[in-house]
């Protein structure tokens, strides 16, 4: 039966398309007699294995493997696959797709330390949250050599390098799963594959990986899901030649602007950017004495949650790696000495404080180490330093003003540093780059994030989110089924959840929560409520809201977030005076230019900036052939060894999991217009039997190779195939040939 199955999947698929409803209702008298497996929905909502004894009137009579005896309806019972078929490779294989045989599938692989499994055309990557030993040169090799054919993220990355070679299209490795799933782990694994594939340039290799390490210093940080959580998202294009040799890469970030109150603010037992942690623990002693460092503790900004250091984690160690890895990316030691000088006063800057000199609460900066090192560090005068962070257009700020200037110059700081790391790193890996139709691009960006208290931030982070699952759903349903339409051939629609209806709610104009929050933002004298209470007025129908806390719930496809809408205008509007601007530009000019006059001109809110950013990328994806991968976290804990059953069926679910594996069971995996394949299959007719009409002679090569009317249906202008059958007529055409 399993040989079947992996020979033969499509063929079977047709044969009893998969009912996931169908329950045991007409067959429940053969599964006694052949005391088959079932499945028993008890009442806790878990699903047991058991056999059914009796059945009368509607009642069952069920004994669980732990010899349990259970009386149920026969409405929870639902028809298990037999043992042959555990732990099959791919979910498609089940003869039954239900939740609890998909499940049961993935938690005996995981319990195997199999963490991978294909589910239809989509890649499941369960965290071990344990190195799993199944990475490496080695690994690559018996890949490459197809020694090795197991479900894989080197397999999906395989396929995308064969698809991209022989069709000379784009490709792209779309990697989605929540916050902690193993998206950038994943990442990392299909770069590592990609680059080894192409071989040949190795100085460009050991650069790409290089620059994987430095991202993740500058951009990851701990958060209470991930200790090593990227806060930016990223798509990275990888470039080869004609001949697929590896010639360059591209990495283009999203904006890591909206995470950079991290610099600033820290929730309880999170940390900032790694790279400070790593600065403060590893630097030595020269430069420790050049930039006034000190260990992370004293620094405010580091010292504020509680959390400086991140178990098993080396940040001196990872220091030296850093510095390593600039070395090979060629930055010079002169533009190294830069960035440590910019981290180091951003620290300095989160110590600077305040006094206050009148009962209006205006202050003066103090002058003492703090403020006196951060002027030094960013190169400028004390005196001016004191007037940009205490002042605005000649006027005295208050307190709240004055510490409110000084984050955000921090803040503009980092970011401003980000991306001109990002462009330099850029150059540093640019090939050839002239567009050969042959890159494939790997997007690891944030996933879905729910919090007990969530804010601007995961607003954004869960809108782009959406956007990403609306891309998925479009290639693996709409697109498809849409075709099967158009053709007019015989299919019976599966019905999928749409994310249409929620991307709506953030991006319609004018009435969108995007639109209101800039237009509350754009009026300065707005405050929190009033965007909660406009968003009430327009969007009461489809969100709820709770007025005492000033909250709003928005129902997303992998699940319901509360948002607090406290903060939301400050975060959104973020510009910096224009008196910060100058002075930045009097100081760090040749570093920061772009970022200065960009942000001079470009006025446009964070949540404007970031939904163009979202369109862009997709759109940039759009003209690619996806390949997805889904990381699943099996439990909350981060723990090895723990499958949660309700948390992987939770992301199975919000997913649209056994609608993907439907679909694929049904779908037609090959297609060709009747011309291409009455050209390409032509040869197998005889003189005689050949036609004129490209048409007819697809029917003729039908008839005469008698494939089955299951494996292939004839639309309007194309022919759809079942998996495998056109490779089998692709091997008759080799013999004729
Ligand atoms: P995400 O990017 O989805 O937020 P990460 O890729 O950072 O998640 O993974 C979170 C943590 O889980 C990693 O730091 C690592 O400890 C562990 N992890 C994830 N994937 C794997 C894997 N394939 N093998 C071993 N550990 C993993």
């Amino acid at each position: 039966e399993r040989r079947l199955a992996e020979n033969g999947g499509a063929g079977l698929a047709t044969a009893t398309p998969p009912s996931l409803d169908s329950g045991l209702d007409n067959s429940i008298d053969y599964y006694i007699k052949k005391q088959l497996r079932v499945w028993c929905g008890l009442q806790n909502g878990q699903w047991e294995l058991g056999k059914i004894q009796s059945a009368v009137g509607g009642k069952a009579s069920v004994t669980l493997l732990d010899g349990t005896v259970l009386t149920v309806s026969t409405g929870e019972l639902l028809p298990a696959n037999s043992e042959i078929l555990d732990g099959v490779d791919n979910l498609v294989w089940l003869g039954y797709l239900n939740e609890p045989s998909v499940l049961c599938n993935l938690q005996y692989r995981y319990h195997r330390d199999v963490i991978y499994t294909m589910a239809g055309p989509v890649l499941f990557a369960i965290n071990p949250f344990k190195d799993a030993l199944i990475s490496g040169s080695d690994v690559i090799m018996a890949y490459r050599e197809k020694i090795l054919d197991s479900p894989h993220v080197y397999v999906v990355a395989d396929t995308a390098y064969s698809d991209m070679m022989r069709d000379g299209l784009n490709q792209s490795i779309i990697i989605s799963g929540e916050s902690g799933a193993g998206k950038s782990v994943t990442a990392k694994l299909a770069i590592e594959y990609l680059v080894e594939v192409g071989g040949g340039n190795s100085e460009i290799a050991c650069r790409i990986r290089e620059s994987g390490f430095i991202l993740e210093t500058f951009g990851n940080a701990k958060t209470s899901r991930n200790k090593n959580s990227s806060r930016f998202g990223k798509l990275i294009d990888i470039n080869y030649n004609a001949q697929g040799i590896l010639q360059g890469a591209c990495i283009h970030t999203l904006i890591l602007m909206f995470e950079q109150s991290r610099i600033s603010q820290l929730n309880r037992s999170e940390r900032s950017y790694n790279v400070f942690y790593q600065m403060c623990a590893g630097a030595p002693s020269d430069m420790r004495d050049k930039l006034n460092l000190r260990m992370a503790s004293e620094y405010k900004f580091l010292n504020q949650s509680g959390c400086l250091k991140v178990h098993d984690v080396d940040d001196a160690h990872n220091f030296k790696k850093l510095m390593e890895a600039m070395d090979t990316l060629q930055i010079s030691l002169g533009v190294q000495e830069r960035i440590f000088k910019l981290l180091a006063a951003i620290l300095w800057l989160g110590n600077i404080s305040f006094e206050v000199t009148d009962h209006e609460n205006h202050v003066t900066v103090v002058t003492d180490e703090a403020s006196r090192s951060a002027a030094r560090l960013l190169g400028c005068k004390m005196n001016d330093l004191t007037v940009a962070l205490s002042t605005y257009r000649s006027e005295t700020l208050m307190l709240h003003q004055a510490i409110d200037t000084r984050d955000a110059l921090a803040k503009f700081v980092y970011t401003s540093l980000f991306s001109w790391l990002v462009e330099t790193i850029n150059r540093s890996l640019e090939g050839e780059t002239e567009p050969t139709g042959r890159s494939i691009s790997i997007l690891d960006i944030y996933g879905f994030e729910s919090y007990q208290k969530n804010s601007f931030e995961q607003l954004l982070i869960n809108y782009a989110d959406e956007r990403l699952h609306q891309h998925f759903i479009r290639h693996l349903f709409k697109l498809e089924q849409e075709d099967y339409e158009s053709e007019g051939i015989d299919w019976r629609k599966v019905e999928f959840v749409d994310n249409q209806g929620c991307l709506d709610l953030f991006e319609e104009k004018t009435v969108g929560i995007l639109s209101t929050l800039d237009e509350t933002s754009n009026d300065s004298e707005a405050a929190s409520l009033t965007f909660f209470n406009k968003l009430k007025q327009r969007l009461s129908s489809t969100l709820s809201f709770n007025d005492e806390k000033g909250v709003f719930r928005v129902h997303h496809y992998a699940g319901e977030v509360q948002y607090d809408s406290t903060g939301f205008l400050e975060k959104n509007r973020y510009t910096l005076q224009s008196d910060t601007i100058l002075f930045l530009s009097s100081c760090c000019k040749n570093f920061l230019t772009n970022e200065l006059n960009l942000s001079d001109l470009d006025k446009q809110t964070v949540g404007t900036k970031f939904k163009g950013q979202v369109f862009r990328l997709i759109q940039r994806l759009e003209t690619t052939k996806p390949h997805f991968i889904l990381c699943i976290r099996p439990n909350a804990k981060q723990l090895q060894g723990m499958f949660e059953k309700d948390i992987v069926l939770h992301q199975l679910r919000s997913n649209g999991v056994l609608e993907t594996l439907t679909m694929s069971k049904s779908r037609y995996h090959t297609r060709m217009s009747h011309q291409e394949f009455a050209t390409r299959f032509g040869c197998l007719l005889s003189d005689k039997t050949r036609c004129q009409d490209s048409l007819c002679t697809s029917i003729a090569i039908l008839q005469q190779y008698r494939v089955l009317p299951e494996m292939y249906q004839l639309g309007f202008t194309k022919i759809y195939f079942r998996a495998d059958q056109v490779s089998v007529l692709e091997k008759l055409r080799q013999q004729v040939m």
